[in-house]
């Protein structure tokens, strides 16, 4: 599928907007339209309903070691600035960034690829922003030009290897960077955090400064001592929050996949460290499949275990769902999600102090002075069996998903063009957004087929009846297969028609957006029909 065409598609019918368009848009941001509200709205509240709000605390799903409770929680995104010194972001959450002086471009450093090349006598790494084989035909094409040789000396230039990160170049002298006409105009990596700073108050000084949430997470851990205390949960059971996090991206690309602002939707899920690694594979599984029963197709989803060098220095485990984009190269991934067993790291470092590892085990940091880095809040964050009466400190599994990479997945995965007939009964390409219905951001369109005759009555009719359910949409304006292709570009899997036969016997059509059948049901049993589609 050609991104561009998606791209162009979210601006026209109102499902994405680049931020402050009107002033030239600002790098990183989108906004939602009218279509894309509700589609993103439905992609969290999918989420919530399926991971927190319909969870039966009761049974023991399959796969699970036994039945757990799922409770929610809506956190401030600034927070006190201690919370970031513990878990870990101040200290540690940046990017390495390079510049480039000629071109006066900024890139992140391991997303610099390229390949060593000998020609003319020197040895030089022509760099490049793209991967796999994009990236081959463009380091090709630079450093033609770069030696001014043509396409068909192409076979005097001496390739050293396959593309590979800048990461792996310690000399910037001999590289070509991805924008430059020369070498060695790219800036030593500098380290660049990626939290967006603000100050508190009126007064407020460079004492007052706090941060923007990078993550959604840490709200949960901070307030596990609250809700342990406030409700019924005992462990094992998982807290879920979804909501806005801001991560200052070099980069920022991709359409949404990565911006400045965006939404996560979280979960911490506590257990005893002897269950931990069954529960890790159990919201592992459960995790993807809510992707593929949402429609993602599983060859183009993929859920990748992290090699052990991967793995960050607290985890036993962490696996990503990802998704092949089509603007990624062919055969590369995006993350979706992530799926982290945490140990006790996040709950320590809020009681103890910002941790690090010693040998096999996690120590608080000390200073120069031998205290504590960053000190903890030095409450009790360990958790009592009443029934064994033992006491420990949870262990974490965290799947942690982005509602904007999720939706913008829906989008990819959801268009397709085809053919449809129109009114004369002649097939005219069509582009149709085939969204599982539980996402899509209209239900059911409601057409009169003449604005006379009574049938604009009769439609709005129906239409008042449906919308006390869910979200449909009435319109009378234009030729009706023109009203149909605007409705399958939305992505609406049912359109309702009052004809004139409706004014004789009560009936109207149901058009089904994938299969184009149309049928007769009457006027009164819309709803029921509607609800029983949606359903399957
Ligand atoms: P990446 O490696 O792509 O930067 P990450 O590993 O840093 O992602 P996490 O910290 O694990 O991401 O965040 C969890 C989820 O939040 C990601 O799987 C993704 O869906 C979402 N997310 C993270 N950063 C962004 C971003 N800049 N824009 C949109 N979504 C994001």
């Amino acid at each position: 599928m050609d991104m561009e065409k998606l791209v162009s598609l979210c601006k026209r019918r109102g499902f994405i907007f680049q931020s402050s368009e009107i002033y030239g848009g600002l790098n990183g941001f989108w906004d939602y339209g009218p279509l894309g509200v509700e589609l993103k709205r439905n992609v969290k509240e999918s989420w919530w309903r399926d991971m927190v709000a319909g969870h039966d605390d009761t049974t023991t799903p399959a796969g699970a070691p036994e039945a757990y409770q799922m409770v929610g929680l809506d956190c401030t995104i600034i927070m006190h600035p201690q919370v970031w010194k513990c878990s870990g972001h101040y200290d540690l959450f940046h990017d390495f960034m390079v510049d480039c002086r000629q071109s006066k471009k900024r890139y992140r450093h391991d997303q610099v690829n390229g390949r060593w090349l000998t020609a003319k006598g020197k040895r030089i790494f022509v760099a490049t922003e793209l991967g796999g084989d994009e990236g081959l035909a463009e380091t090709e094409q630079r450093a033609l030009k770069f030696f001014n040789l043509r396409g068909k000396d192409a076979e005097t230039l001496a390739w050293d290897g396959p593309l590979i990160s800048l990461t792996k170049v310690p000399d910037f002298s001999v590289v070509l960077g991805p924008d430059a006409k020369e070498l060695g105009t790219l800036t030593e990596p500098r380290e660049f955090n990626l939290m967006f700073k603000t100050i508190v108050g009126a007064m407020g000084t460079e004492d007052d400064a706090a941060f923007l949430r990078p993550e959604t997470a840490q709200g949960i851990f901070v307030n596990f001592k609250n809700v342990l205390d406030s409700s019924r949960v005992s462990v094992p059971f998982g807290i879920a929050q979804m909501g806005k996090s801001f991560r200052n991206e070099i980069t920022p690309r991709n359409f949404t996949f990565r911006s400045r602002e965006f939404e996560q939707m979280e979960i911490e899920f506590f257990c005893h460290p002897k269950q931990s690694p069954d529960w890790y594979q159990y919201w592992r599984d459960k995790r993807f499949r809510w992707y593929t029963g949402l429609g993602l197709a599983s060859n183009r989803l993929r859920l990748r275990e992290h090699d052990k060098e991967e793995l960050s220095h607290y985890s036993c485990g962490t696996a990503d769902i990802e998704y092949a984009f089509p603007f990624l190269p062919p055969g590369e991934f995006g993350e979706l999600e992530g799926i982290a067993h945490r140990g006790d790291f996040d709950l320590r470092s809020h009681m103890e102090g910002k941790l690090v590892r010693q040998g096999d085990s996690l120590v608080v940091e000390t200073d120069a002075e031998g205290k504590p880095r960053h000190r903890g809040s030095g409450k009790d964050l360990s958790y009592r069996d009443d029934i064994t009466n033992e006491r420990f400190v949870p262990h974490v599994i965290e799947p942690s998903a982005g509602a904007d990479r999720a939706t913008l997945a829906f989008l990819c995965e959801a268009y397709a063009e085809d053919e449809a007939p129109d009114e004369n009964g002649k097939m005219q390409g069509r582009v149709v957004m085939r969204f599982h219905p539980r996402l899509a951001p209209i239900k059911a369109a409601v057409f009169p087929l003449v604005r006379k005759d009574g049938m604009p009555e009769v439609a709005q009719e129906i239409y008042r009846s449906l919308k006390t359910e869910f979200n449909v949409f009435y319109d009378e304006k234009g030729a009706v297969g023109r009203r149909y292709r605007r409705q399958d570009e939305a992505g609406t899997p049912f359109c309702l028609t009052v004809d004139g036969q409706t004014l004789t016997d009560g009936t109207v059509t149901i058009r089904d957006r994938d299969t184009l059948k149309q049928e007769r049901i009457h006027k009164n049993d819309c709803l029921t029909e509607i609800k029983r589609r949606l359903a399957q």
